[in-house]
């Protein structure tokens, strides 16, 4: 849902803010070589390059559907033959068929396993990718060296039905990942009875986080978050602890060229209910790795490209020398996941008006805009939205830093219009959006047009729409018409635009706050609302209404920006 990069207008205005001492940090994760007699491994950075045109699943992540991965996984089995072993390891819930492919012929038995959140793809192609990867060049002496010391399983769907909606649980409504202990879900006793059957010697546990966790109080996010998974809530550093340990060293390391100073440490402590725990205090050590933000200027598809380079040079190392190279204090080194220490957007150093005020008090305001997974991966349209989720000290907070010293900022503006009007349309409300209208109030019965736009919802970068009684309270600004241009940028002149001038007489000789009150929807700024608000440049000695408009920001997003 991180997607700075391509709300252009608006990242222009901003100063991406990263400490120079990530980069550092960054470069102290390349381990210094491990023993000389290690086999060479695979390198990462052409694992990386080589992606993007050799994956075996073109499907960004979000958008794969269980149905869409049967047919891949048959089509792998066919291109790969007695190569491997594509198996039907049980139902779901509504009876979709939960799949493993099994690949190698070595002793060290390995069992990866993703999206038993529904929600959290990213892993899923990368194990298609790495079995076609690993079976494509079967005589490359790195593949060969995984195929012939390990024996792989993979299950790149656990919650089939979970992923068919795109929600985390399954169709029973548990959290599969919390069902350990009971298994009442059937996708919960499939994983513990494969576990009890292979008694992996490793696991890798597959997810994705929320992408707005920050790694440590770096000002960055987490891209990759990794965990040596304790079995039991005194944290036992048994062998295979270590292991893990090692594991997860091994991850950072690899993917620490391409996303400097974005991998973090998930929380440590015990989770008596979840799979990865248990399956720890089971005898198979685990990894678990969670995928999170979208790194800046990539695709969603990269978390997916991550996975893949990850877990490949890991199960390399794993065969070559059980990892021996990766030094756990890397793994102990590394920052921390952190949840409310970003924010999307930082407007800092401003005043702000609240209703009923004699004066603006400073408040920064801080709001995440939230896109969904399957949004940014281009199967589901456009349908942004914001929510505020700092007013006040935000200075501590990673996210894209808009300075705002010297402006003041009021809620959008606020009028009322027959709902019938002919002339409102979904062009005219980007109009409207532009000249600070925050909300419309609708009164009567609405057009076509103005149900359509109802229909549609709430959208960054526009007006709030609300359908009223025709007898309803109007706003103190009335549209009878289309707006005019404005005169000027002008909070007074904006209104004029939209309601004419005679608003002006009733408000005359005011103070800001009662100007404020009138023109304005009134809202409180306040976390879990929508961000939408005028940045104001007053005219020293001039009353609010004569303040320039600087910018508008309607629902997170300024009108007319590319969400
Ligand atoms: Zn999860």
């Amino acid at each position: 849902m991180f997607q700075v990069y391509a709300e252009v207008s608006f990242a222009r205005m901003f100063t991406r803010t990263i400490s120079p001492m990530l980069l550092s940090g960054a470069l102290a994760l390349v381990a210094p070589s491990a023993a000389a007699d290690r086999p060479a491994g695979p390198d990462p950075r052409a694992l990386w390059d080589g992606w993007a045109d050799s994956r075996f699943v073109t499907t960004s992540a979000p958008c794969l559907k269980p149905a869409d991965l049967q047919e891949l996984l048959r089509a792998l089995a066919a291109k790969h033959g007695d190569a491997l072993r594509l198996e039907e390891v049980g139902r779901s819930f509504q009876g979709r068929p939960i799949s493993m492919l099994t690949v190698g012929r070595g002793p060290r038995r390995v069992m990866l396993w993703s999206q038993m959140h529904g929600d959290e793809p990213s892993a899923t192609p990368a194990l298609l990718d790495l079995v076609d990867h690993l079976l494509s060049r079967r005589d490359d002496p790195v593949a060969q060296r995984i195929l012939d010391g390990a024996t792989l399983h993979l299950v790149p769907m656990v919650n089939p039905d979970g992923s068919e909606v795109y929600e985390r649980r399954n169709a029973q409504g548990i959290d599969i990942n919390r069902d350990a202990l009971s298994l009442a879900t059937p996708e919960g006793q499939i994983l513990k009875a494969l576990r009890d059957r292979l008694q992996p010697e490793l696991g890798f546990n597959l997810h994705d986080q929320n992408r707005r966790t920050a790694a440590g109080d770096t000002g960055q996010l987490a891209s990759i978050a990794v965990l040596g998974v304790a079995g039991d809530a005194a944290g036992t550093m048994t062998p295979g602890r270590a292991r893990a340990r090692r594991a997860s060293a091994a991850i950072a390391n690899a993917l620490a060229p391409f996303v400097p100073g974005a991998i973090a440490r998930y929380d440590e402590e015990w989770s008596p209910r979840a799979f990865g725990d248990n399956i720890t205090a089971w005898g198979t050590p685990v990894v678990l790795v969670e995928s999170g933000a979208v790194p800046p200027g990539m695709a969603f598809h990269d978390l997916t490209r991550l996975n893949f380079v990850a877990l490949l040079t890991t199960l390399h190392d794993l065969v070559a020398d059980d990892l021996a190279g990766h030094d756990p204090a890397l793994y102990d080194a590394l920052p921390r996941n952190q949840t409310g220490a970003w924010a999307d957007r930082i407007a800092t150093g401003a005043l702000a008006w609240y209703p009923g005020a004699t004066a603006a008090t400073r408040a920064d305001l801080a709001w995440d805009v939230r896109r969904s997974d399957r949004e940014l991966a281009g199967c589901a349209p456009p349908q942004p939205f914001s929510v505020t989720v700092e007013v006040g000290d935000a200075r501590f907070l990673g996210g894209l830093r808009l300075d705002l010293a010297g402006a003041e900022l009021t809620p959008p503006l606020l009028a009322s219009a027959d709902a019938a009007a002919p002339w409102i349309d979904e062009t005219m409300l980007e109009r409207l959006g532009a000249l600070g209208l925050g909300t419309l109030r609708l009164h009567g019965a609405p057009s076509d047009a103005v149900r359509r736009a109802l229909d549609a919802g709430r959208r960054a970068g526009r007006p709030a729409l609300v359908l009223v009684p025709a007898d309803a309270p109007r706003a103190f600004l009335q549209l009878a018409a289309p707006p005019r241009t404005p005169a000027s940028r002008a909070m007074g002149d904006l209104a004029d635009a939209l309601a004419g001038p005679a608003w002006r007489e009733s408000l005359r000789g005011e103070a800001d706050g009662a100007v404020v009150a009138r023109l304005t929807t009134g809202a409180r700024f306040l976390p879990g609302t929508p961000a939408s608000f005028l940045v104001l440049r007053r005219i020293p000695g001039a009353g609010l209404a004569a303040a320039t408009v600087e910018r508008v920001v309607l629902d997170g997003l300024e009108p007319g920006a590319q969400p």
